[in-house]
């Protein structure tokens, strides 16, 4: 019996690379109790805002539960979608970071549940690209000085270079800013 190379023709790698990827002991734990609009669970050990699957029991679909807090050595979580037939016991898996939504221009006009799933009944978003439910929060420092907006480092207009950099919403403001300074 011959060795299959990574690199012949039937090449393994894209497999052996998804197969190193894949967690197979991801960390779980079990609902202990869910009241109102909120889920305990004994576990798993994550941080606030990770993502969890609560796995449904007798082929009942999982739900996605995001992790708000702790108590007690207890795991608080709140559901991101119906929680009719969630039970004391069952396994809550964490799925690691928060998610990432699909974004683009096809959004428009559309109507999505908190996880960018479709609403409307228009059928799935082919959306082209995707941005984290929780980003990075924006650095204050980054405000335009003329008008007080808040900017994005990189869609912002700027002037000066490093740490020396000021960020604009617009070149109207950039000007300003440049007509007060001389
Ligand atoms: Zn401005």
């Amino acid at each position: 019996m011959s060795l299959i190379k990574a690199d012949s023709a039937f090449s393994l790698t894209r497999y052996l690379q998804q197969v190193e990827r894949i967690d197979t002991m991801p960390p779980s734990g079990r609902v202990i109790r869910s009241v109102g609009l909120l889920i305990e669970s004994q576990g798993p050990r994550v941080g606030v805002g990770a993502t969890c699957d609560v796995i449904g029991r007798d082929g009942a679909p999982s739900l996605t539960v995001q992790v708000v807090g702790f108590r007690d050595g207890v795991v608080l979580a709140v559901p991101l979608g119906d929680t009719v037939g969630v039970q004391p016991g069952d396994r809550i898996v964490a799925r690691g970071r928060a998610r990432d939504i699909g974004v683009g221009p096809q959004l428009l006009g559309r109507v999505i549940d908190a996880l960018g799933q479709p609403l409307d009944g228009l059928g799935p978003v082919a959306t082209v690209g995707t941005y984290p439910i929780h980003p990075p929060p924006l650095n204050p420092m980054e405000r335009d000085p003329v008008c007080g907006t808040f900017v994005i480092r990189e869609r912002a207009v700027t002037i000066g270079s490093g740490d020396r950099r000021v960020y604009f919403c617009s070149d109207v403001c950039r000007d300003k800013y440049r007509a007060r300074i001389v």
